[in-house]
């Protein structure tokens, strides 16, 4: 017999058929008249299905009655109207079939556990209610970033995660290498002889793909990345990983205002498709998570983002009388503390903050004509700050040259970047959204390490 997934069976109600479901035990309780009540998830969706057990099953005595919390089963029975007013239908059950028990000291018994303990138990949490509904709006959310790229025609273009560049010039990376640590080959000089490394010389792995996305956008018009990207920042926040996942759309012969346009409608988009989708995920988390979650993305879809200028959000955090750690000051870039305030306190919705000052913003962003601004942006988002870092891109071949001689870069070792200015250049922007920091919006959870399924920050690999 086909096996139904208990979301199907919620969705269409097919009182009355014979079914199979699988799944893993959540409770077993056992009423006075001769049966058990086994409330079974399979994953599918955040309901659990009520099974009723009845003690003329051959094995009721020997097995069921001795299912444990994680055990995992296939039912066979009769979809019938529930009696009961939690759920529309429920099983009884034919046959119970264990394939796995589960002894007592499984680590999810019913009662609520800290996200700290459940973080220790990676292989086990994404069978709590909690971590299945991160994870199903989580596909949610990728399976949205998709689908906005391909309706309005970008390519998914997959950039290298092993790389010679360093896409930031800020050298947060992690070297990829095989040579031997204990005794690596040495040049004359006594350096490392990086030559006779695996790939002929030093490596990493990406922080960005988005120079070798721009290579695609020049030929291909508009395209996207979606992968893995690793910083070894060192930042033990609630909003840093070492390992999260990048989309980095980049359009040719696109402007700043583009850019941003095209940023609040793909935040939009995936936000809404979060809404649309997992109300009942949402619904969870809402309620024992982040209480207003659902009205706050509604908020964030409902009206435009706000826009300002760098400049213009310093003087706004001048005059606001707050206290904060970092002093706001002109040429000093925005803390997580300034953002949050111009998005939760000043605005109460997303901004758009273009226009940085160029000397603590990358080499490859577009200088304004006052020689002090690059054509840059980041879109801000309330409990987050920070969610979408982008540019129009320098395609200027001189102006580009003398930004990277600024900032102590080889233009040889971006020969290819520089080329791309040398023959048929044209207007382009891009920019860098964290998945992560989408999922911890969309589902209210307040760190980042419980939104991907196994997280990698300083100290933590496991799993
Ligand atoms: P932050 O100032 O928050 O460290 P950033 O300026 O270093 O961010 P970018 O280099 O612009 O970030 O990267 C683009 C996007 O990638 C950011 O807007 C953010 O959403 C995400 N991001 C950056 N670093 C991390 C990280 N360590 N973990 C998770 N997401 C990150
Ligand atoms: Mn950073």
């Amino acid at each position: 017999m086909q096996i139904h997934r208990i979301r199907q069976l919620f969705e269409q109600s097919p009182v009355d058929q014979r079914i199979a479901v699988c799944g893993w035990v959540r409770t077993r309780r056992d009423a006075k008249g001769g049966f058990s009540f086994i409330e079974l998830n399979d994953g599918s969706c955040l309901k659990n299905l009520q099974v009723i057990a009845d003690e003329k099953l051959p094995n009721y005595e020997s097995e069921v009655k001795k299912l444990g919390t994680g055990a995992s089963v296939r039912i066979e029975g009769t979809v019938v109207q529930s009696q009961g007013k939690e759920q529309a239908i429920e099983v009884r059950a034919e046959s119970v079939q264990v394939y796995g028990g589960s002894p007592e000291d499984y680590p999810l018994q019913k009662k609520r556990h800290g996200f700290d303990y459940l973080r220790t138990i990676a292989h086990l949490r994404p069978r709590t209610n909690t971590f299945g509904a991160v994870t199903r709006i989580r596909h949610t959310l990728a399976m949205a970033v998709h689908d906005f790229f391909r309706a309005r025609g970008f390519f998914y273009v997959h950039t290298p995660i092993i790389t010679a560049l360093d896409c930031e010039g800020a050298g947060e990376m992690f070297q990829v290498t095989t040579l031997d640590l204990d005794k690596p080959p040495r040049t004359p000089e006594g350096k490392i002889d990086y030559e006779r490394d695996f790939f002929g010389k030093r490596t990493a792995l990406t922080v960005s793909g988005q120079l070798e996305g721009e290579i695609y956008a020049m030929a291909l018009g508009n395209i996207y990345t979606f992968g893995p990207t690793f910083r070894a920042e060192n930042s033990n926040t609630t909003r840093h990983l070492a390992e999260f996942w990048m989309i980095e759309p980049e359009m040719a012969f696109a402007d700043l205002e583009h850019n941003a346009y095209i940023a609040e409608e793909f935040l939009k988009h995936v936000i809404r498709a979060v809404l649309e989708s997992c109300g009942e995920d949402l619904n969870l988390l809402d309620q024992f998570v982040q209480k207003g979650l659902k009205a706050s993305l509604e908020h964030i879809v409902a009206a435009p983002f706000a826009r300002m200028t760098y400049t213009e959000a310093i003087d706004v955090l001048q005059k606001s009388g707050q206290t904060f750690e970092f002093k706001p000051e002109w040429g000093q870039s925005l803390q997580t503390e300034h953002e949050r305030y111009l998005t939760e306190v000043h605005l109460k919705k997303p901004v758009i903050l273009t226009d940085y000052p160029k000397d603590f913003t990358a080499f490859y962003m577009r200088l304004n004509d006052d020689g002090k601004t690059v054509r840059n942006m980041d879109v801000l988002v309330p409990q987050i700050g920070e969610i979408i870092g982008g540019s129009q891109r320098e395609e200027r071949y001189d102006v580009l040259l003398r930004r990277m001689q600024e900032g102590g870069l080889n233009p040889e070792d971006y020969a290819f970047y520089v080329d791309l200015r040398k023959y048929g250049t044209a207007p382009h922007a891009g920019f860098g959204l964290g998945f992560e920091r989408l999922v911890l919006l969309c589902t209210g959870m307040g760190n980042i390490r419980d939104v991907i399924p196994f997280p990698r920050t300083p100290g933590h690999a496991d799993f």
